[in-house]
């Protein structure tokens, strides 16, 4: 029998004739209780013939309170375990105890660094940018650790499958890859170690390492990939068929120290993780259980690393978070005032107190290099107060391109999703943020077929989306996520043909919309592309780079201006080759929905270029940019 209590960390386990039991010493038990009314399943268990100290027994705390040192003493078994061969899960190790943030600690008889100096590691990455930028983290531990990296599957030793569980077609795809590969090292070819890691690990835990034939030999949660060296040695130097996995979640793992690698990256654009977990909870949503609960980087290690991208020469860098603008480091202190939401907005849980706020990690993050562009994913819709929108004002190099998740355009269907707005709350802030913000554009997400949803319910989303006209949509149909809130009290009564016709018609006004707006608005328009590769489309060769609002720019590879002045001057003596990494100007010849055609003219710099759209609304002025 294997029950589960919070997100974090209850985990209570009888498997033959052992029996364990971890202690949940977090809050969320709590919250889970007081906001949703779940009664949480963290009944303490006596592990076999070992006495419960009075800390877990007793209901009462005593006058001078707990100590780590009560619970951690507790812990006898934990989330991390290691499989058998017959499958069955063992304990491996009596003496390991998992403390405060789940780690395994020193084991000096597990000799890593040996394994590591030998093995090459494959890593495959699922899902979001989060996940991209977690890859980074895991390569970086286990180049730390010896390991080397390759990017070909079959010269690895370790292959890691680093996993998305937020939608079951993307788990889908990763249980067949499992699978293939299984079935390729049956049929004779070598033995690699496989790995499961990430949001999928956390979900589905022991499933992964109990069926026959196992198809994972490892399994990692997203707060747990620093024990990944330890596991990997684990499985390595124990019996054939040996199995680790720790997939316990964390109330303070930021990965802060972790400088991760870019291997094999172009060099131009990188992510930077600022936040991890979200306490947003909305219904349909699996995020909160298998990345836990929100908890900020510290900004002096964000701006660190923010320094060192720009001194090695990238351009633009992405601040990524589940709930990313909910960012508030606390690391220093906290002050008397709460975070603002948006007006119109609310949440789940209790305003919480101001640390270091997003606006605030956003100012000293553009600050550290105004030719570097700023770019954030995945906001949350309430967290965008006037100090923020004042922000693409004062900074040019913060990216005027806001994603802003909507998910549905009907106020009860965002009610029962629990997202905290109505259709009015987000069409006002979008009013809002185009009053204040010129040439802003918006991009969203949308669920179609969520429970209950009618005709008219569909009806008000594409109403929504006839306003906001949306430059990029990332659209997809209600798939139930067990665990969540809405796969335990809603039905999921909307008919999947249903849902697959009102897919097709969100997606098909998403594009008529986008393009009629980029014919009427991009055509012979300037943008300012950062230059990022080289790339062949019907047998011609483009360079090809993204413009402001995020829309791939195909740009004629031809030798252009080398500074705005030049071109204004038409002096011509000097023309330079575009490089990658360059800012240039470009006029786009062919507007689209995801891609532009463009004409280069000149390089420039995000300063330049911000007077230059100052000036550009005179026809006169655009039409002496060119080559
Ligand atoms: S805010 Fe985003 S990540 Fe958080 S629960 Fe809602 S949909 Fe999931």
């Amino acid at each position: 029998m294997i029950r589960y209590c919070c997100l974090s960390h209850v985990f209570l386990q009888t498997k033959g004739n052992t029996r364990y039991s971890i202690t949940c010493f977090d809050t969320t038990c709590k919250a889970l209780k007081n906001v949703f009314g779940v009664r949480p399943l963290c009944s303490v268990s006596k592990p076999s013939g070992k006495e419960l100290p009075r800390s877990v027994n007793r209901r009462t705390i005593p006058n001078d309170g707990y100590t780590l040192q009560d619970f951690v003493a507790t812990s006898h078994v934990r989330q991390v375990g290691v499989a058998s061969a017959s499958g069955e899960l063992q304990k491996v190790h009596s003496k390991i105890k998992v403390g405060w943030k789940g780690h395994l600690g020193n084991i000096s008889s597990i000799p890593y660094e040996k394994l590591g100096t030998l093995d090459k590691v494959y890593v495959e990455t699922y899902g979001c940018q989060m996940n991209v930028s977690d890859t980074d983290i895991i390569q970086e531990i286990l180049v730390n650790a010896g390991f080397e990296l390759t990017t070909t599957l079959n010269d690895a030793t370790i292959v890691l499958f680093n996993t998305c569980a937020v939608r079951d077609k993307a788990e889908r795809k990763i249980w067949h890859r499992l699978d293939a590969l299984k079935r390729k090292q049956s049929s004779g070819t070598k033995k690699q170690v496989v790995g499961v890691l990430g949001c999928m690990a956390e979900r589905l835990k022991e499933k992964l390492l109990e069926g026959e034939p196992r198809l994972a030999d490892i399994v990692v949660g997203p707060d747990s990939y620093r024990d990944l060296p330890y596991l990997l040695a684990t499985v390595s130097s124990g019996q054939n068929d040996a199995a680790a996995y720790n997939v316990q979640l964390s109330m303070d793992e930021t990965y802060a120290d972790v400088s991760p690698v870019r291997f094999n990256g172009q060099g131009i654009s990188a992510f930077v993780s600022v936040m991890r977990g979200c306490d947003n909870f909305c219904t349909f949503c699996v995020v909160p259980f298998t990345r836990g609960k929100e908890r900020s980087r510290p900004v002096d290690s964000i701006l660190s690393q923010v320094q060192r991208l720009s001194d090695n020469g990238f351009k633009e860098v992405v601040l990524l978070g589940q709930n990313v603008n909910s960012y508030n480091d606390i690391s220093l202190g906290e002050t008397d005032s709460h975070i603002a939401y948006s007006s119109g907005f609310s949440s789940v849980y209790k305003p919480k107190r101001k640390g270091i706020s997003f606006a605030e990690l956003i100012r000293r993050v553009c600050q550290v290099n105004p030719n570097m562009r700023i770019r954030f994913t995945s906001p949350h819709p309430k967290d965008f107060p006037e100090e923020l929108l004042d922000l693409y004002n004062e900074y040019p190099n913060l990216c005027r391109h806001i994603h802003l998740p909507v998910q549905s355009g009907s106020s009860s269907i965002l009610k029962k999703m629990r997202r905290g707005y109505t259709k009015e709350a987000y069409l006002s802030l979008v009013n809002h943020i185009k009053e204040k913000i010129p040439n802003v554009s918006f991009s969203s997400d949308f669920i179609v077929g969520f429970c209950g949803e009618t005709e008219l319910d569909h009806r008000e989303t594409l109403d929504l989306m006839m306003q906001v006209k949306y430059s990029q949509a990332f659209t997809f149909a209600y798939s139930e996520r067990s665990n969540t809130f809405a796969a335990k009290h809603l039905v999921d009564d909307v008919p999947a043909d249903i849902k697959g016709r009102r897919l097709q018609e969100v997606i098909q006004l998403f594009r008529q919309i986008a393009e009629n707006e980029s014919i009427k608005y991009e055509m012979n328009s300037l943008k300012l592309v950062l230059v990022n590769e080289k790339e062949t489309k019907d047998g011609k060769e483009y360079w090809v780079g993204r413009a402001e609002n995020n829309k791939k720019c195909f740009i004629s590879n031809k030798r252009i201006y080398s500074c705005i002045q030049d071109a204004l001057s038409k002096t011509t003596s000097d023309l330079v080759s575009i490089e990658k990494g360059d800012y240039i100007v470009v006029r786009v010849c062919q507007p689209g929905v995801q891609r532009l055609y463009t004409q280069p003219i000149a390089r420039s710099s995000i300063q330049e270029f911000r007077k230059i759209q100052e000036n550009a609304r005179t026809k006169d002025f655009i039409s002496r940019l060119s080559l």
